[in-house]
């Protein structure tokens, strides 16, 4: 108990005059749970060390994209040696085909990828492709998901957008907002009544297969299933947003989890193994029309570059499918403690998994989509997340953020864990 964040303190003090609210993405900001922003220093394994020398378990993983753990020794070995033949080249290099024949084998419906630098140009991307091969405009998006900032999706978006309570942003136009069509998660009969209005003006329904910028929402039975109905019917594209769930909820991502094929794809996170880099594929016919083999404009100075394919490829590569074995071991030992603990000192609980994904929301109600999401106890939450950190537990500081798990996380590291959920519910008791 009693940690010092004097260090952080000091240079959150420095940064708030250099970056918009001394961070450099709004979600690092802490302001949800109270704090300032701790600074970081080092991680290893399931481990991150800030600038005061406090060590954490960390759930976080930067946001999701370390599936195998800090500074995993092939993936760190791998961009060391690649580094000494050069950064980037913007020129065509081997391990693009390398990177992009292992996301294909693993994801049998992207049948062409197009590599970019993040999970906001990948769903930017996706969507111009889908309105220009249907020639239509309008799309269809869920509350409380995020697909990134581009302007067309930052309409009642979740992560930090929800986190900070902008519904939408300043500086993206009306008309194109007015472009976006918005409804409940999981919620098939309004999608439906949707589609009854403007099916043949729909290019697209863009969706996270498993909600993960609400909190951690799966798809009720038939979701998915019903969107593909739907999709398929009016000739709209459906899009899997899989930058979070993307190698991260199962060995051939959610939809092979679920079974569900969508017409494109958008991966980010994993895929970098911690470096910039978000892709989107689909169907050959599709991919067909992006330029230059086709008219649909899409580019990028630092698009494929050998580091962020190194990092991609290395990670990928190590995944198995007893990793997500383990993973489900892992959550299965951390949901038990936590619910018994939480349990224990009356304290409020749902908890919401995925493959590696887990959300613990502070109410009893089923939470299903961003209004029940929302019901969680969000002073409860803030008071958690320090005495948490507090614990030495590095968690997203967000009710609207879920966990991860990585290979590198231990069974003691969850035991641990699990330690400080009665320690700090105690504290909390009702
Ligand atoms: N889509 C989803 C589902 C995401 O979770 C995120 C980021 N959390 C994005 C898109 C945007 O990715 P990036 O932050 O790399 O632009």
């Amino acid at each position: 108990m009693g940690k010092t964040y004097e260090k952080s303190k000091k240079a959150f003090a420095e940064a708030v005059n250099l970056m918009p609210g001394g961070v450099n993405s709004p979600v690092r900001a802490f302001k949800s749970v109270n704090m300032d922003p701790i600074f970081m220093e080092r991680g290893l394994g399931s481990k991150l060390t800030d600038i005061d020398g406090n060590e954490y378990i960390d759930y976080v993983l930067s946001w999701g994209p370390l599936i195998l753990g800090h500074s995993n020794p092939k993936v760190v070995e791998a961009i060391k040696r690649v580094a000494e033949s050069g950064t980037s080249f913007g020129a065509s290099t081997l391990i693009e085909n390398e990177l992009a024949k292992l996301v294909m084998e693993r994801v049998p419906s992207i049948e062409m990828v197009r590599m970019v630098s993040s999970g906001t140009e990948a769903t930017m991307s996706a969507l111009r492709v889908a309105r220009g091969y249907t020639g239509r405009d309008k799309i269809l998006k869920f509350e409380g998901s995020y697909h990134g900032h581009g302007d067309s999706l930052l309409i009642k978006a979740g992560s930090g957008v929800a986190t900070l309570g902008l519904p939408d942003s300043p500086g993206v136009p009306e008309s194109i907002a007015k472009n976006t069509i918005t409804v409940p998660y999981n919620d098939l009969e309004s999608v439906r009544v949707v589609f009854e209005e403007y099916g043949h003006e729909l290019a697209a329904v863009i969706l996270e297969p498993v909600a993960g910028n609400m909190g951690v929402v799966p798809p009720q039975p038939g979701f998915l299933q019903g969107l593909r109905e739907l999709t398929e019917k009016h000739g709209t594209i459906l899009i899997f947003d899989e930058v979070m769930t993307g190698f991260r909820v199962g060995y051939n991502c959610a939809q092979g989890y679920y079974g569900i094929t969508p017409d494109m794809t958008c991966l980010g996170k994993v895929i970098g193994g911690g470096l910039p880099v978000g892709a989107f594929g689909g169907k050959r016919e599709i991919m067909e029309r992006v330029a230059p083999s086709g008219p649909i404009y899409q580019a990028g100075t630092l698009s494929g570059n050998p580091l962020a394919m190194t990092a991609g490829f290395e990670t990928i590569s190590q995944l198995q499918e007893e990793t997500y074995e383990y993973f489900i071991e892992l959550g299965d030992l951390l949901e038990a403690g936590f619910r018994e603990a939480a349990s224990k000192y009356n304290i409020p609980h749902t908890v919401n998994r995925a493959g590696s994904m887990i959300g613990f929301f502070f109410t009893n109600e089923d939470v299903i989509n961003y209004d029940t999401a929302k019901t969680s106890d969000l002073e409860l939450f803030a008071d958690y997340y320090r005495l948490m950190a507090e614990e030495g537990v590095y968690l997203p500081p967000s009710q609207f953020e879920g966990l991860f798990l990585s290979a590198a996380h231990s069974k003691e590291d969850i035991e641990k864990t699990v330690e400080a959920f009665h320690k700090v519910f105690a504290q909390l008791a009702r």
